[in-house]
């Protein structure tokens, strides 16, 4: 890993839930249980998983867009969780989102060079001249011209939007992106153009990223690193081609089984899991995955497996590979 920008250790993420008359906290869903990863300059560290699993809480609760239960989140250097709520406001210029669904994203009520101005207003105090120049250099690096810079959005096609969301995140000059299932709204012949774009502007403005998505092929074309989450918690993470090419942990083996070979003469079985996901507001006992997994020994029912860390490197979090 190149050096590193973020480094999360130990994030929890609780929900209340809220039951009786007088609205009495009677218990908790736990989104994020113990989440720890770090992540590089200039790295796309990816979150996989089904859905429901905590990807998204896990990349709002980084940002604190919404407040952790529990943990630390270092950036650069820096604890976030302590920050006041305007140094966290200033901080969010470094640190942006890019939303899963740019037709709910945009304010239909503006024109793109709106939309471009409003991050810049938020987090700056610039003259219009610069304001501008900025929006003409974002517009420019996601592929706009001028003349349409005074459009809304529903004059634009979905891949359109997307990119205008992305110049959005981006105008501000951040460091780090979550980039939050940006490719899963669109029609996967124009997938491939915006995640083409993304790996460009990461290159060009030295961005890192958390990219996530339930998709497992796009998650494997661009991301160098990869943790694979359920119920909440992070199972195996490691290089993401290592954890491709031999899955350790029962769930990623799962997982992974479901992705159609490149070569149709490979033999694959397809692994089919039994049961549903558990509910994270009952989370079981012992390991997560106990109920579902086919090697389940008697100390998974009991305790929950400590991540070990691999010859290769990577970590899994599995009784199978206790000492
Ligand atoms: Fe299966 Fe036990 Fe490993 Fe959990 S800890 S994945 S139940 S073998």
């Amino acid at each position: 890993m190149s050096q590193e920008l973020l480094d999360v250790q130990g994030l929890k993420t609780y929900f209340p839930i809220k039951g009786g008359v007088i609205r009495k906290t009677v218990g908790y869903v736990h989104a994020v249980e113990d989440v720890s990863l770090t992540i590089g300059e200039q790295e796309t560290f990816a979150l996989v998983g089904e859905s429901g699993c905590g990807k998204s809480t896990t990349g709002r609760s980084i940002l604190r867009l919404i407040e952790p239960t529990a943990g630390q989140v270092r950036f650069d250097g820096q604890d976030l969780c302590a920050l006041d709520a305007e140094a966290m406001r200033k901080k969010r210029r470094d640190m942006q989102l890019i939303f899963q669904d740019p037709y709910a994203s945009l304010n239909p009520r503006m024109t793109m060079r709106k939309l471009l101005e409003e991050p810049l207003r938020t987090h700056f105090t610039q003259p219009q001249k610069e304001i501008d120049e900025r929006v003409h250099w974002i517009a420019d690096a996601v592929g706009f011209s001028r003349d349409q810079l005074d459009r809304y959005p529903h004059q634009f096609s979905g891949g359109q939007r997307q990119r205008i969301s992305i110049a959005r995140a981006l105008i501000t000059g951040p460091r780090f992106v979550v980039a939050d299932e940006p490719v899963s709204a669109l029609d996967v012949s124009i997938q491939a153009q915006v995640l083409n774009l993304l790996m460009q502007l990461q290159q060009e403005l030295k961005l890192s990223y958390l990219f996530i998505s339930h998709d497992l092929n796009v998650v494997r074309h661009i991301s160098t690193r990869v943790a694979v989450m359920y119920l909440g918690r992070i199972v195996e993470s490691g290089d993401t081609e290592a954890v491709y090419c031999h899955p350790m942990h029962p769930y990623t083996q799962a997982l992974l089984s479901a992705i159609p070979r490149r070569d149709p003469s490979e033999p694959k079985t397809r692994i089919h899991l039994e049961g549903d996901v558990p509910s994270p507001a009952n989370p079981p006992k012992g390991c997560a995955f106990h109920d579902r997994c086919a090697q389940c020994m008697k100390i998974c029912s009991e305790e929950a497996p400590a991540p070990r860390v691999m010859p290769d490197g990577r970590r899994v979090a599995c009784h199978l590979f206790d000492g």
